[in-house]
């Protein structure tokens, strides 16, 4: 398989994969000698998928969408998202961006 970013050709590796700050294991993948960018084997996602499931992470990333509320943006967060973080209605939260692209809410 070649690098589908800088056209190198990839090698076989053993990668560690991480989830909601949990280390899920390692798993095969092909790694670019290159620029180092990783893609897990269609094998390895099943095994990833499985792993998730098994330590209840699955469901955790999921779609939101932006709505408004007066002058602010609200962003619903799902009850899977809720109950993992064990957040509650009426809480105070911490909300900063972390680069262009993410919001980081912390509790
Ligand atoms: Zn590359």
């Amino acid at each position: 398989m070649e690098c589908p970013i800088c056209g190198e050709k990839m090698k076989k590796a053993k990668e560690p994969y991480s989830f909601a700050g949990k280390k899920l294991g390692e798993f095969e993948a092909e790694k670019c000698p290159k620029c180092k960018e990783v893609f897990f084997t269609e094998g390895a996602s099943d095994q990833i998928d499985k792993r998730a499931k098994e330590l209840g992470l699955w469901g955790l990333r999921q779609e939101g969408k932006l709505g408004y509320s007066g002058n602010s943006l609200i962003v619903r967060v799902p009850k899977k998202i809720a109950e993992f973080l064990n957040l509650k209605q009426g809480q105070r939260v911490s909300i900063h961006p972390e680069g262009k692209d993410k919001l980081v809410i912390e509790a």
